[in-house]
């Protein structure tokens, strides 16, 4: 047994980085100042890194400072995107698009927004995980007023082809929303060349610290409006109230940035560890990958295993490994994953299927361990 198991969880979250926790330190004790203090050195000192941040961020997504937004996390960013431009354009339109395998924090503000008179289409996917553009041009109504479609999906990795959906978005001038917490850091994501109008950003998943995210709201071609969602000191032009927490935001720019320069080389590295996962765990007979095979997050793996109980087989990974599986427990009844079930997937390879999220400090001798365990697992099982 390895104590502790090899942390193979990268999309639930990731561990801070040590370049990010150097970066945010002295903003906790030594320059503790309020940025919102107009009227003294340590209101400034935090003023400016927090600007400085806020510019790294935007530069990542090719936007302008002034369009990024502050949150607590991806969750609130998808909250005040969906809520924020069905409270400032319902009187144009009630309808909404977005997509089965959506993270609950888009699906349940959606359906929030139902239970108030709104109109939700749940586009399917197709049996890789990718939506069919077709299906999406043909779901636009003349009420339809934004489309919410994800980057990169948090269970199966799936790219969603967002070039092409905000090119669809524009020419029926219906605002693009997409959650990106997935994305960001990983894969290039420029809000101009795939004419998003919203995205929702966070830090934790790109080792950065948790507890903080941002809304990019495009401002111009065309300008996008939100109604804020927490009403207080009118902070992030009164988008967003309440003190900005320095060192979160500091640490999320850091995070951002050493993503960004390290993409190329990091990319490629991962992709040889999944390869190198997949590889060694197809000696196995009735594994099944879940998602598109190359479209999909260089660091996620998604496998279903038949003839084996799901739980039994997180159970007995458990020692060697933290992964997650494709059940989660709701309310003590244990249900299959929304995402699995919408690829079209059994209930029972729903259930025996494990997420492996591969991360920066992966080793190719964890992957080996990893893949051997679970080997060693499935066959136990099956005997
Ligand atoms: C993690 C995640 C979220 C939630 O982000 P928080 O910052 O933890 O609120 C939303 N969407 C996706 C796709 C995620 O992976």
């Amino acid at each position: 047994m390895l104590y502790p198991p090899i942390y193979l969880d990268c999309h639930a979250t990731t561990p801070v980085d040590e370049r990010v926790l150097a970066a945010m330190l002295p903003f906790f004790s030594k320059h503790f100042g309020n940025p919102a203090s107009v009227s003294h050195f340590y209101g400034w000192e935090a003023e400016t890194a927090v600007k400085q941040a806020r510019e790294t961020l935007a530069a990542a997504i090719r936007a302008t400072p002034e369009e990024m937004i502050f949150t607590s996390g991806a969750t609130e960013a998808n909250n005040l995107a969906i809520k924020g431009v069905a409270e400032t354009r319902f009187s144009r339109g009630r309808h909404i698009i977005t997509v089965a395998t959506e993270h609950n924090a888009v699906l349940d503000p959606c359906r929030y927004l139902q239970s108030l008179g709104f109109e939700v289409t749940f586009l399917p996917v197709q049996r890789d995980g990718l939506i069919d553009l077709a299906e999406l041009e043909q779901a636009f109504r003349s009420d339809t007023i934004l489309v919410s479609v994800m980057a990169a999906n948090n269970e199966i990795g799936v790219l969603q082809p967002l070039a092409q959906i905000g090119a669809l978005c524009r020419e029926h001038q219906v605002f693009f929303h997409t959650d990106a917490a997935q994305a960001i850091g990983k894969i290039p994501l420029d809000v101009e060349a795939m004419s998003i109008d919203l995205m929702s950003v966070t830090a934790h998943k790109v080792y950065g610290p948790k507890g903080i995210g941002a809304l990019y709201v495009r401002r111009r071609n065309p300008r996008v409006r939100v109604a804020p969602q927490l009403h207080g000191g009118g902070h992030e032009r009164g988008l967003r109230s309440g003190t900005l927490y320095t060192p979160q935001i500091v640490g999320f720019a850091k995070a951002v940035e050493l993503a960004i320069a390290e993409m190329p080389t990091e990319t490629e590295r991962l992709i040889g560890l999944r390869d190198r996962l997949w590889h060694q765990l197809s000696q196995l007979e009735g594994i099944f990958l879940n998602g598109h095979p190359t479209l999909r997050l260089p660091g996620n793996l998604n496998v279903s295993i038949s003839g084996v109980d799901g739980q039994a087989l997180l159970l007995g990974v458990q020692p060697v490994m933290a992964v997650s599986s494709g059940s989660a427990c709701t309310s003590a009844k244990i249900e299959p994953s929304h995402v699995l079930a919408a690829l079209g997937l059994p209930d029972a390879l729903a259930y025996a299927s494990i997420r492996f999220g591969i991360g920066r400090f992966n080793t190719e001798s964890e992957i080996d361990q990893a893949a051997a365990g679970m080997i060693a697992t499935v066959r136990g099982l099956r005997e």
